[in-house]
């Protein structure tokens, strides 16, 4: 039920606060050591700012974020370090994400330094192996981030998400900004390393395909809260929420036939500041019904490996 939300920018009208935006509203799932979650939906959903909350750089609002057992979502001081030295993020820009000033070498050594206190000689050969884990190879530890190229950039962003054997790893968009080739490239690379390391992930991502590709379950997301969740290949396969349906059926094919997403799902894209009654996707919904405006579907609880959020599951939503 972790939630987050935020007062909008501009000027309130007099006598009113300014509306709140629900950014992340009412959100369960769970994830197990060694899976991958995908977190999937259009820009503004709330993936984003979903992410950063469960590593605490949001302000939560309500809720509970349990980490081995333990609560995230009030800790404080010393419980913020044991989370921060047990989670990583991978960012989208891998340029931007790295100082430009600092070599590879010492951008994985200040990582290991600081938080393994390691001597200098334990930590050159902690920066190879981290490099070598991810395919770099040693020549480059000199080399600074403008005389790399974008996937390995990336590929230090992820060395450095892994310097401290994290349990949980979030990739917000990690290989939007890298070219096709690229991409599948990092993709594999993803792939080998949760397989070898075990990793908790979470993959937030609007490109399905490559989604379809990394993740064993998938979450869709539709203004700040999870519509559905379930396996890759059940969602994929069976998609049930109107909406997911629509996010599949818009997925780049061979087919030139394929319909575009604006086409299967016209009207305004949704906005978080003035959310509809009802369902929230009640007026994009191809399957609308009386009772979709009336009230809200169910909210998805933490139990559950598969499940939708819609009025024409009923039952759906209930542990
Ligand atoms: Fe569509 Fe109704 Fe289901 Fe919402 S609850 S997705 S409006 S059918
Ligand atoms: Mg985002």
């Amino acid at each position: 039920n972790l939630a987050v939300r935020y007062r909008t920018g501009g000027f309130a009208r007099p006598g009113h606060d300014r509306p709140m935006v629900r950014a992340v509203d009412d959100v369960s799932f769970a994830l197990h050591a060694g899976e991958t979650l995908g977190v999937v939906g259009e820009s503004g959903c709330g993936k984003s700012t979903l992410a950063r909350a469960i590593l605490r750089l949001e302000p939560i609002a309500g809720g509970s974020i349990r980490l081995d057992g333990r609560e995230m979502a009030s800790a404080q001081g010393a419980e913020i370090a044991w989370l921060r030295a047990r989670t990583a993020m991978i960012f989208q820009d891998p340029y931007n994400a790295l100082n430009p000033r600092m070599s590879v070498g010492e951008t994985l050594g200040e990582v290991v330094r600081v938080h393994r206190k390691a001597a200098s000689l334990e930590n050159r050969t902690r920066v190879l192996d981290l490099m070598a884990l991810v395919g770099l190879g040693p020549e480059l530890v000199d080399r600074k981030p403008r005389s790399l190229s974008g996937g390995q950039c990336q590929r230090v962003g992820i060395a450095r998400a892994l310097a401290l054997e994290p349990e949980l790893v979030i990739a917000d968009e990690c290989v939007a900004a890298l070219d096709v080739s690229i991409q599948g490239q990092i993709i594999n690379l993803l792939i080998d390393l949760k397989a070898k390391m075990r990793l908790a992930l979470i993959f937030i991502a609007h490109d399905l395909t490559v989604v379809r590709r990394l993740c064993d379950r998938v979450a869709v997301m539709y203004l700040g809260r999870i519509v559905e969740i379930g396996s890759t290949e059940e969602i994929f396969t069976r998609p049930k929420h109107p909406y997911t349906r629509a996010l599949i059926r818009a997925i780049p094919e061979m087919d030139p036939n394929r319909p575009l997403f604006q086409e299967l799902l016209p009207g305004e894209p949704p906005s978080p500041i003035r959310t509809p009654a009802g369902c929230a996707f009640h007026p994009r919904c191809p399957e609308v019904m009386q009772i979709c405006r009336d009230g809200p579907p169910p909210i998805l609880s933490t139990a559950e490996d598969r499940n939708v959020a819609c009025h024409r599951f009923p039952g759906a939503g209930v542990p």
